[in-house]
């Protein structure tokens, strides 16, 4: 393929690049910026492998094979409750491929580059190393995390900002003397020293982090892997792999510093890793009396009211009850009601969870409102039903200071007419935290699985 061919193809996978990020902004428009991707991707690949660059298609074509058919059997098994973990896989993944990126083109003896190209050259590989590392390390722990095979509490190790502080300076004093030691090709101690050290890093920046503030560290890690990407190309000199990093790397460092807003967090404090104790102490005891109800009272006290919300969070996925709220939702709105739907920014397991799930039932956009708002109008609400969310409505969360979600913003549910909670039981939420808003006045449980119960609620109201 001709040069000129290729920078084409690499300037229409860009700009294919930043319309798939544009449409992907909006819900109307994702499904379109989803294939403006995919077509970026594909010219991306095809540009890149037909090139010149590449000489051993057998190999390629293989690889190709194997890694592709891997990721499709995964996405295609993949519970929509396990994309976080996938995610937070694939970012290791794309962290590991830095990596080895890095010492391969160490490795590399064929290399022409002299002087001051080279010795960019190798900071560019101690650089795209230490990164892909982090991303690597970072991701596995949060992976374990997502499925509970790692604590969602924080670990605090004593003294732990002086022990980051301590690795950097270290991977610092090492990075001298790889580049001194370059020329004399006695390097690949201090980056290998180095490696282990940034791997370290990685575990210990996330394992730090507490359960409920654990969204921001999947877009952040999202965000590192892309710059980890980033430092790939140039490691290789692929201007492509460069902008298409960069856009992914800065895009998650914006998702980032949003949700650090929703949550009421500091940007600073979650790059540097080690937060997430917001109350730092214990949380107060949950007392008072549970007020079960059942299906058919929950469809009366709905026929009485006019303004309802519901509160979708992680149960409504799990029980995949998407589908049963859309149909309830169509007959009360077909009986003159006012029903909208309330997104908490970190309901669920991954970055915009609940729209997924709601589009892909078709309740239709506009009675689809983002916490900011509709927090407001719940004092003019008669009804809320809470599907299977927990600390998205935890009032603690804004009235006790010792909570390890004190200062996260929720959906303030309480301060409307009736509450109506769905989950199986009184168990805590991800950030294993006890949530009073169950033992309020004005709360009734009904308990079961979500699934279960709005079926029973829908034929109650179909009555
Ligand atoms: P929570 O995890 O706080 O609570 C979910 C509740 O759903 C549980 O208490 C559970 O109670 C209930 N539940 C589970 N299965 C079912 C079922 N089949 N039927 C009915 N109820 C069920 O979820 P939220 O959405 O309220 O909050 C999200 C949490 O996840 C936050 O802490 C957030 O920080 C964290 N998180 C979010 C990420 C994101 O990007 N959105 C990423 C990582 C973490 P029971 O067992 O009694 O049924």
């Amino acid at each position: 393929m001709a040069q000129g061919l290729v920078t084409m193809s690499y300037i229409s996978a860009s700009i294919l690049f930043i319309l798939s990020l544009s449409g992907l902004s909006r819900q109307d428009t994702s499904r379109r910026g989803n294939y403006f991707g995919m077509l970026g991707m594909a010219i991306a690949i095809v540009a890149t492998v037909f090139g010149g660059h590449v000489t051993a298609f057998g190999i390629l074509a293989g690889a190709l094979l194997i890694g592709g058919s891997i990721g499709a059997f995964a996405a295609a098994r993949v519970e929509m409750t396990q994309m976080p973990e996938l995610v937070a896989l694939m970012h290791s993944l794309v962290g590991m491929a830095a990596v080895l990126v890095g010492y391969a083109s160490f490795l590399d003896h064929n290399s022409t580059l002299v002087g001051v190209e080279k010795t960019i050259h190798e900071l560019e590989i101690y650089i795209g190393v230490f990164i892909g590392a982090v991303t690597f390390s970072g991701s596995v722990i949060a992976f374990g995390k997502l499925c509970g095979k790692v604590t969602g509490k924080p670990v605090l190790l004593p003294a732990r900002h002086w022990l980051n502080l301590a690795l950097f300076v270290a991977t610092f004093i090492l990075g001298r003397q790889f580049l001194a030691n370059a020329e004399a090709g006695d390097a690949l101690t201090p980056l290998l020293i180095m490696t282990g050290i940034a791997l370290v890093f990685g575990v210990h920046m996330v394992m730090a982090i507490g359960g409920a503030d654990m969204p921001v560290v999947v877009s952040m890690l999202n965000s590192y892997s892309g710059w980890a990407a980033a430092a790939t190309g140039f490691m290789l000199s692929n201007d492509l792999l460069i902008v298409t990093g960069a856009l992914v790397g800065s895009s998650g460092a914006i998702l980032s510093y949003i949700m650090c807003r929703a949550m009421n967090r500091h940007f600073l404090s979650v790059i540097a890793g080690g937060f997430g104790t917001a109350g730092g102490g214990e949380a107060a005891e949950i007392e008072g009396e549970v007020q079960p109800i059942e299906a058919e009272e929950t469809a009366q006290l709905l026929r009485e009211s006019k303004n309802i919300v519901i509160i979708p969070g992680y149960g409504m996925a799990v029980a995949q009850a998407q589908h049963t709220v859309n149909e309830i939702t169509k007959l009360l709105v077909g009986q003159g009601k006012k029903v909208r739907f309330a997104i908490h920014p970190v309901a669920g397991r991954m970055p915009g969870h609940m729209n997924v799930l709601l589009a892909e039932a078709k309740v239709p956009y506009d009675i689809v409102l983002e916490m900011d708002e509709i927090n407001d109008d719940f004092p003019e609400v008669d009804v809320s039903i809470v599907i299977g969310a927990n600390d998205i409505v935890n009032p603690s969360a804004l009235n006790d200071p010792n909570s390890p979600i004190a200062g996260m913003p929720v959906l303030e549910c309480w301060k409307g007419g009736t509450t109506i909670v769905m989950k199986r039981s009184m168990a805590s939420g991800y950030a294993g935290v006890g949530n009073p808003l169950f033992v309020l006045e004005n709360t009734r449980m009904l308990f079961g699985d979500a699934n279960d119960r709005l079926q029973a609620l829908l034929k109650a109201l179909q009555a």
